[in-house]
């Protein structure tokens, strides 16, 4: 994607800097809004190691796609922060953004100061913060089934989404915190083959050693940071080339892991589970004892572990007794595609929990892992924070139908950005019919009857692309992740609406000059810009190419 770059030769003033900036984050806008909502369409995505991504997640798309301009990198900047501060909410960001800065445009283009616009963006933005707390809905039962399964809708169907969802809010309900939850892919079977493990699995490759148990039940399971080896001494290679030296190390080492092992044995574990690796010969007695032994666990799979299992990492022979041990009901060898994985199950109490996707291809596993990590984060904050909202655009048409009501009472020209913040609010209402090929002429105006006689949580049910009390029929959202993003978008809109000059560092070397935007760099001071009706329109096709 081509998006223009500053094209003056050192600074780029007033409008120009405006309008330029206000065009590349439209653009970014522009691509993002037809994967808007579940029936969003996707992008497909070269990525330079020549394969391709299919998604429709806003923040898998601004990561792959190459953006160099500076205020859309600020718009990507903005999104990436959404998805990690609330897992939700990202296209939203983008889109709200770019529609807040083309009614801002159109403002400037009728002669409107920028520094008006953000007076008046800034006044709507605290109305719409106060609305948000007031319309916010309290999670009761099934509230967070409901506002999950919303959530993944789209990319899988209705059923798959609301089973996915099932497995989601078990998990965070188990773990309590997004970073106690592990989510592998594998690609196989189908999205509903996905499942969620009371405990934790290991991915092993092809780190099994063949003597060992595949299945032990009732696993009392010591967990280890450190390696399980006796390593010769600094002058190894001296010392080996004598036959006698080497065969006295070698009964030497043997003595001291056999009493590793026996300690273990006394301790009543029969699982070790190692960060680092298990010496071969280790190996070999703790299979002769009957002791499952897997070496190179992951640092962070083996802390989630002790959450599992209740067990407390060691570091030391000496440290071993049977406080320390974790206990899992099943630890069982098991087999997907090539790959070994271990299933640590049935743990009392787990304070941690993982998930195994499976889908059709590697794409598909791999995006339904990845919405599953950010449900999983948005469930945690709304958890906490208890407090959720309409979706299907319903909060966004209340909370311009109530600015609407507010913006008289704002004195002069802000007042019309606080109408114009209504209007960009609407944007999303908008393109979730369009994207399901609803006309949004017929349904905006049907959607702001039922809010003008008091129905605050009518929205697009897009089940069966009907108007109806989502409230109802379960399309919820998060409020963390939806004041976020209206937060996000309004703040963005505003730094790029206060940057009147770009400027170039010394020796930035500069890209090759894109598309040159059709309004000149203004010789006035910013009081007197005059921004004109005809020379700001901004050919989006051409920007495209
Ligand atoms: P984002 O990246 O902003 O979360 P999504 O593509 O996930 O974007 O779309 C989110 C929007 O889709 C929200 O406004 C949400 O209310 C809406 N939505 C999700 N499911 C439905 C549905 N079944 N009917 C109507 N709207 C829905
Ligand atoms: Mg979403």
């Amino acid at each position: 994607m081509k998006i223009p770059q500053p094209v003056s030769e050192d600074r780029i003033k007033g409008k120009s800097a405006i309008l330029g900036n206000i065009m590349a984050v439209r653009v970014v806008a522009e691509t993002l809004k037809t994967t808007l909502g579940p029936k969003g369409m996707d992008k497909m995505i070269l990525t330079g190691s020549k394969e391709v991504a299919i998604t429709d997640r806003g923040a898998s798309i601004l990561s792959l796609i190459d953006i160099r301009h500076p205020a859309a990198r600020m718009l990507v900047e903005a999104a990436k922060a959404q998805d990690t501060e609330t897992g939700d909410g990202t296209t939203s960001v983008v889109v709200l953004a770019g529609e807040l800065l083309k009614k801002a445009e159109e403002l400037l283009i009728q002669g409107l100061h920028p520094a008006t616009i953000v007076e008046g963006y800034r006044i709507a933005l605290e109305e719409v913060k106060r609305y948000l707390e007031e319309a916010s809905l309290p999670v009761e039962d099934g509230m967070l089934l409901d506002l999950a399964t919303t959530m993944l809708m789209g990319k899988v169907g209705e059923d798959e989404a609301r089973y996915l969802a099932k497995i989601a809010v078990d998990a965070v309900r188990i773990a309590g915190d997004k970073d106690n939850v592990k989510v592998l892919h594998r690609p196989g079977g189908s999205v509903k083959d996905t499942h969620l493990v009371r405990g934790m699995i290991i991915d092993l490759g092809k780190r099994v050693h063949p003597s060992m148990p595949k299945r032990v039940e009732g696993a009392r399971i010591l967990l280890v940071d450190t390696e399980f080896a006796v390593h010769d001494v600094n002058n190894a290679k001296v010392e080996l080339m004598d036959p006698a030296r080497m065969r006295a190390f070698k009964e030497y080492k043997s003595k001291v892991l056999r009493v590793a092992v026996n300690m273990i044995k006394a301790s009543g574990a029969n699982v070790v589970l190692c960060q680092k690796n298990i010496e071969d010969l280790a190996m070999f007695f703790l299979a002769q004892e009957g002791i499952l032994g897997v070496r190179d666990v992951e640092k962070d799979v083996l802390e989630l572990l002790a959450k599992a299992t209740g067990g407390r990492i060691v570091s030391n022979v000496r440290d071993i007794d049977p406080g320390s041990l974790g206990y899992a009901a099943l630890v069982e060898e098991g087999k997907i595609g090539l790959e070994e994985i271990m299933y640590v199950t049935g743990c009392r109490n787990p304070k941690a929990a993982a998930i195994l996707v499976r889908g059709g291809s590697e794409n598909t596993a791999l995006e339904v892992s990845k919405r599953l990590e950010s449900l999983i984060s948005t469930l945690e904050r709304v958890l906490r924070d208890k407090r959720c909202l309409p979706g299907g655009g319903a909060c966004e048409v209340e909370l311009a139908r109530r600015l609407r009501t507010f913006a008289p009472s704002v004195k002069g020209k802000p007042q019309l950005a606080v109408f114009a913040f209504a209007d960009a609010l609407e944007v999303i209402p908008r393109y979730l019919a369009a994207n399901a090929g609803i006309d949004p002429l017929i349904l905006l105006p049907r959607l702001r009857a039922k809010h003008e006689a008091g129905g605050v949580s009518y929205g697009l049910d897009l089940r069966d692309r009907e108007v109806k009390d989502v409230r109802k029929t379960g399309i919820l959202e998060s409020l963390p992740a939806k004041k976020h993003a209206i937060i996000s978008a309004s703040e963005l809109a505003e730094m790029i609406l206060k940057i009147d000059e770009v400027l170039f560092a010394r020796g930035l070397e500069k890209e090759s000059p894109a598309p040159q935007p059709s309004v000149q760099a203004p010789s006035t001071p910013p009081e007197a810009m005059d921004f004109p009706a005809k020379g700001g329109k901004i050919d989006f096709k051409q920007l495209m190419m």
